[in-house]
């Protein structure tokens, strides 16, 4: 799965100094600054025009990777390349930093002044948190809980798929959405299963997790079995298609790096 794609993630905070080997990530929206070639490739601090300023991101397979806080940067022979075109381009490490730094642009984006005062934010040089230098105040990246479900029919076989009624994601998916105040990731669960297909749930079971920088969220899977009637009445608002799909007729994607498909090809091969 995506967290899969570094051998090794290192997420600790590591206050030093740029070096010449360390990538820099550099957005604009939902673009990177990049060189795609076969797969993406990212610039380094001697690549870039007038040294832009930079915080440390993460390490992953022993390579550091900051995030470019200068602004739109430039580089000779990088382009900005939608996170999309990274994606499908990039096979390796390159595609897991460009999204997992993505989270860490739009936390600097939207904390750039306290909300509690109104002070300007400061980047803490020992943490990854910004800091507010009049009241004190840290700020840390915002992760949001959100669950996924693979909801099982275990008489005849199947498993509800879904289709978003207005987002640009097409393929099938899993009943998913996000935690809310109060609640466990185990009612979150029930509650969108009840809201999206009207479906009734019982032995729910945890599967997995997966970090997806894009929406800033955690997403958490679990497997939930039907119990009761298995007709489905779908959110017309969320939805625009909820099916039982047979284990013999589902067909999984081969991306290979998000949890709803990894659900669907367990499933598939009857590991679950
Ligand atoms: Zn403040």
């Amino acid at each position: 799965m995506f967290q899969d794609i570094p051998n090794e993630f290192d997420i600790n905070f590591d206050g030093r100094e740029i070096d010449e080997k360390a990538y820099v990530l550099c957005y604009d929206g939902e673009k990177v600054l990049c060189r795609i070639d076969g797969g993406a490739e990212f610039p380094r601090i001697g690549n870039l025009k007038d040294r832009p300023e930079t915080v440390f991101a993460f390490s992953a397979d022993g390579i550091r990777y900051f995030l470019c806080l200068s602004g739109r940067a430039s580089a000779e022979g990088f382009e900005y390349k939608s996170l999309k075109a990274v994606r499908g381009a990039a096979q390796d490490i390159n595609k897991f930093a460009a999204i997992t730094g993505f989270h860490y642009y739009k936390f600097h984006g939207e904390n750039r002044f306290c909300g509690r005062c109104g002070g300007k934010l400061v980047h803490d040089p020992e943490k990854r948190c910004m800091l507010c230098g009049n009241c004190g105040n840290e700020v840390f990246p915002k992760i949001s809980p959100a669950v996924i479900v693979g909801i099982i029919d275990q008489e005849n076989d199947s498993i509800v798929l879904t289709k978003y009624a207005e987002r640009d994601y097409k393929k099938y998916a899993l009943v998913a959405g996000f935690a809310e105040m109060g609640e466990s990731a185990e009612d979150a669960v029930k509650r969108e299963v009840m809201e999206e297909t009207g479906l009734e749930i019982t032995e729910l079971k945890y599967y997995k997790s997966q970090p997806w920088g894009l929406a800033q969220n955690l997403l958490i899977g679990f497997l939930g079995y039907v119990k009761g009637s298995r007709r489905i009445i779908m959110d017309k608002n969320e939805l625009s298609e909820a099916v039982w799909v047979s284990r013999e007729k589902l067909q999984v994607g081969n991306e290979g790096v998000s949890l709803t498909e990894d659900m669907m090809r367990a499933f598939k091969e009857g590991r679950i």
